[in-house]
């Protein structure tokens, strides 16, 4: 371990520790603490303003307790306090005691300047007999502004970072770290040197800490540890030398292990070596390490041409804390299978990290981004991807939301007929009133309209609840039925605890398979295989264009008329007459119910609409359109609703189109470069088969004896 560069700490402080002793003490000397006022100058009432407001419940022993949100009297502390100069102090861990509250402050503020993250009092709780038992200090970007700050001209700096100290008076009278998060959402950096008000008049530069200095006062904290939280035994807990703050922060560089850089050098070799169009960046940090990568193979870089209206990211890896940081991209082929677009491996899930990879991913795509992206429901993700794609609709993956419910609503005891009411409310609703109203109903009846996590899905519905959702084309990318599951790549290849090393010697195999799956779609659709439902126009139609699996789908759509009855008209508005369509529909599982499904047509533009959404949805027509379509003596689809995206008579060649515009045929460079690429495409087509080796073979031997040829003549 190299010795740490700066001694100040020491001098303000001395720190002692035995490393064989569980649990050991530490003593730390510092300079004492003004008194406390408890009222508030002007400046302070100020920082009031920017404590954070979120308030938590309070355990089942804090019942005897109020709180206050912020503390006024413990940032006037801060603000007094001069001796922020610390270089190297522990990082806080659950159990480790100290004397008093300011203490605790004192301590966490000083890991903060050191790691370069500011402190904001989130909250303390006091008793009736207004002594405060209970505290949490959160970084400076905890929370998000309130509608009323927003309105102020001043940057937003929170993130919702969850990076917090929790600690509490114990019966000893000292106070005690009971929770830690270390880890924040966006980047700390202590090179940058940020000023953040918690840091007040660090350096002992102000008038009041000079006044401090000139006290001779010691005051004298003790640590305790009672709690060993190394694994490794006692090791890294030798304070005198200075070791523990030097402690990689993982959320700035990639987690790598031994062998695991060069893996990924080997890795980035060989995938180049044998795909020249393989696309690859590399992020490095300050110090030159590894923070971000990203790579897209030509494969996946021809199939975001075909597939780029809907894409998934898929950040399973890194909410699961895996082994293997792996963020990927993925739309949905032909046969609506899962294709892969690109991957990342990021530092950390923090908005630097996710907008640096999105951005690298964009530059892959030449600019192009996908009309709607869905992924887990994530404050950081959501600000990455307002930042880098503005323009894309970004949808909450509804069945991650479903996988949720049992451990946030899992305490209740009516668990059950929230759930259900849950589902009812988000799968079967047909307009936005019906969703608010079931919704509605499910808090007041349960008396859940306080539950934090349900709050925060109805104040982001618009993004994942199908009901908002019908103007978005999600190409079938969206589950729609409450057991649909998303496959996600990661789960596929990856379980939590596999190495690095052993994902990039899998992903060869991983990639073929995927390849494979859609080798094999294509051959089915190709012979024809697909078993017509009914005897309908609208799939014999359907059948010489779509690929069978899509035509399975829209099957049972064509199916699914028969049970349509009923139809009304109900009223004519110009070109647009309006219909309902009864249906029996199957809810919950197994009671059937009546429903009415409002469908809109015009004749004259060959439009039709369903209420039910699943044009756009589910990228086919519905029961419903389809019947009304039919009642009109409709033989085929109108052409606008058959994609291409579909179609199993589209071409498709994975081979990287390079264009030749912009060559300049008296430069040699762009005469070799553009060549070689042409060529390249020559050896794809050509490896296929010994066929088609053959032919490529004798045709570049022709070509090479015109060259000749014509050299000679030239000459
Ligand atoms: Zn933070
Ligand atoms: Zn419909």
């Amino acid at each position: 371990m190299p010795k740490p560069q700066g001694r100040q700490w020491y001098e303000c402080m001395t720190i002692r520790s035995t490393k064989t002793e569980t649990p050991f003490t530490l003593e730390l000397l510092v300079r004492p603490a003004p008194t406390l006022h408890s009222c508030c100058s002007p400046e302070i009432s100020h920082q009031m303003d920017e404590v954070s407001l979120n308030t938590e419940p309070a355990g089942e022993d804090d019942a005897d307790g109020y709180e206050i949100e912020g503390d006024c009297a413990m940032t006037e502390f801060v603000s007094q306090t001069g001796i922020m100069q610390g270089e190297n102090p522990l990082p806080p861990s659950a159990g480790m005691e100290f004397d008093s509250y300011e203490d605790v402050y004192y301590f966490y503020n000083c890991y903060a300047k050191q790691q370069g993250f500011g402190v904001r009092v989130s909250n303390t709780w006091y008793r009736k007999s207004k002594e405060r038992y209970r505290g949490k200090l959160s970084c400076s970007s905890a929370g998000f502004k309130k509608k009323s700050e927003a309105n102020r001209p001043r940057p937003e700096t929170r993130t919702g970072c969850p990076a917090m100290v929790k600690f509490r008076l114990m019966e000893s009278n000292r106070w005690r770290i009971i929770e830690v998060e270390l880890e924040h959402n966006h980047l700390i950096s202590p090179a940058s040197g940020k000023f953040y008000k918690s840091h007040k008049s660090i350096g002992g530069g102000t008038k009041r800490s000079l006044q401090l200095d000139s006290a001779e006062e010691v005051q004298k904290i003790r640590l305790f540890r009672t709690v060993i939280i190394d694994s490794e035994g006692n090791r890294s807990i030798d304070v005198d030398e200075g070791e523990s703050g030097n402690k990689v922060d993982y959320s700035n560089q990639l987690k790598l292990k031994e062998g695991d850089a060069k893996a990924v050098q080997n890795f980035f070799s060989r995938l180049q070596l044998m795909d020249p169009d393989f696309f690859y960046v590399v992020d490095l940090n300050e110090k030159g390490c590894l923070r971000n990568l990203f790579w897209a193979d030509a494969r996946s870089r021809v199939a975001y041409t075909y597939f780029s209206d809907v894409v998934a990211i898929d950040t399973t890896c890194l909410e699961n804390k895996f082994e293997v940081p792996l963020v990927s991209f993925s739309g949905v082929n032909h046969h609506g299978q899962s294709v892969l677009l690109g991957f990342g491996l990021i530092a950390s899930g923090t908005i630097e990290s996710y907008t640096w990879l999105f951005r690298a991913w964009l530059t892959c795509i030449l600019g192009r981004p996908p009309q709607a992206i869905i992924t887990d429901q994530c404050r950081t993700l959501q600000t990455a991807i307002a930042d880098v794609f503005p323009r894309a609709s970004h949808c909450l993956c509804l069945s991650q939301i479903m996988h949720k419910i049992p451990e946030n609503l899992g305490g209740s005891f009516e668990y059950e007929v929230i759930k259900a009411a849950f589902i009812r409310a988000v799968y079967y609703s047909l307009r936005v009133e019906e969703f608010e109203a079931a919704w509605e109903d499910m808090v007041q009846r349960h008396g859940i309209r306080d539950h934090k996590w349900l709050q925060a899905l109805y104040d982001d519905r618009k993004r994942w609840v199908p009901v908002y959702l019908k103007d978005i084309f999600l190409a079938g990318m969206f589950p729609m039925q409450p057991n649909e599951v998303v496959s996600s790549f990661s789960e596929e290849f990856l379980v939590k605890s596999t190495p690095l090393k052993e994902f990039l010697d899998k992903y060869d195999q991983a990639l073929q398979t995927h390849h494979q799956l859609e080798a094999l779609a294509d051959l089915d659709s190709r012979n024809s295989s697909y078993m017509f439902k009914s005897g309908s126009h609208f799939e014999l139609q359907l059948s010489e264009l779509y690929t069978n699996d899509i035509l399975r789908k829209f099957g049972k759509e064509v199916e699914g008329m028969y049970s349509c009855f009923s139809t009304r008209q109900l009223n004519v508005d110009g070109p647009v007459i309006t219909y309902t369509v009864k249906e029996q529909t199957e809810v919950d599982g197994n009671s059937r119910e009546m429903r009415d499904y409002e469908v809109l047509y015009n004749p004259s533009e060959m439009e039709v609409l369903c209420v039910c959404g699943m044009f756009n949805l589910k990228g086919y027509l519905c029961r419903h359109a389809l019947s009304i379509l039919n009642q009109n003596g409709m033989q085929e689809i109108p052409t606008q609703y058959i994609l291409s995206r579909w179609r199993k008579d589209v071409k498709r060649s994975y081979v990287y189109d390079h264009s030749c515009s912009g060559i300049d045929i008296n430069n040699p460079v762009h005469r070799y470069d553009h060549l070689y690429k042409c060529i390249v495409q020559v050896v794809e087509e050509g490896r296929k088969s010994q066929d088609r080796y053959k032919i490529a073979l004798q045709e570049l031997d022709g070509i090479l004896n015109k060259l000749c040829i014509t050299e000679d003549c030239a000459l």
